[in-house]
């Protein structure tokens, strides 16, 4: 409608795609369970960023999304919180792997997000664990054998632990690729081509990227079926 028109053009976000749902400009018009909202209120947010407004509808639709925002605007919760919301419908076991993969390139960054995950749901019982280098294995194989719901990683270690046979990905069936510019640029090409071989396809795949080079699309159009592309502001090659 207009009201969206004109929410749109004021937060400078376009979209692609069949179809687009309207977003949701505030918290309440989410549908988000009680215990999500009572999260994001005790964090203080009066509002979606522009970014989580016009995703949250279109991945709450189980579709596959390419987001392109600058740092900062707010892409962690745009796709855990549906992502949480996803968990709850599948209630898949634990103790055969993770239903929500989250790729990212650093290790501060996965523990950011690892951070994220578990403040907002807390009150939800998911199990968060996050896998990275520089770090012995142990303790993380012995988080994943006490059973996971959400694995935050980056590509290299992921790719180590799916080699011994530790981890099984047959059961994610949602995947989100954080920061994928960044991730091509460090070279984990390979390892996330390596990772995507061990999900089944029937999945719901969201990535995110600050910019939108040819190496990006390339990947966006290998591992995303029929996406809704949103920016947030001018698109930078
Ligand atoms: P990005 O991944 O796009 O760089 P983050 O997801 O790290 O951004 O979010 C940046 C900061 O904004 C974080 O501190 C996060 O908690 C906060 N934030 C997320 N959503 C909102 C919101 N709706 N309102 C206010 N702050 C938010
Ligand atoms: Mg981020």
């Amino acid at each position: 409608g207009l009201s969206s028109e004109s929410y749109c053009r004021q937060h400078e976000i376009t979209v692609n795609g069949d179809d687009v749902p309207s977003p949701f400009t505030s918290f309440e018009s989410t549908g988000f369970p009680a215990e999500i909202l009572r999260e994001v209120h005790n964090a203080g947010f009066s509002a979606p960023t522009p970014i989580q407004a016009q995703t949250w509808p279109v991945a709450l639709q189980s579709r596959d999304i390419v987001a392109i925002a600058k740092t900062g605007s707010g892409k962690t919760l745009g796709y855990l919180i549906p992502g949480f919301i996803h968990l709850k419908r599948c209630r898949n076991n634990p103790q055969l792997g993770p239903t929500v993969l989250v790729l990212s390139p650093t290790r501060e960054l996965a523990t950011q997000i690892q951070v994220e995950a578990v403040k907002f749901s807390k009150s939800s019982r998911i199990a968060c664990t996050c896998l990275y280098g520089g770090a012995p294995k142990g303790p993380q194989l012995r988080d994943l054998e006490r059973g996971v719901d959400i694995v935050v990683a980056t590509p290299g270690r992921l790719n180590d632990i799916l080699e011994m046979r530790k981890i099984s990905l047959r059961q994610v069936s949602y995947l989100v690729l954080d920061e994928a510019d960044r991730m091509l640029d460090m070279g984990f090409e390979p390892q996330i081509r390596k990772i995507v071989q061990e999900i089944p396809p029937r999945r719901q795949t969201l990535m995110y990227t600050a910019t939108w080079p040819k190496e990006v699309r390339k990947i966006a159009a290998d591992l995303l079926v029929n996406p809704v592309q949103v920016n947030i502001g001018s698109i930078d090659e």
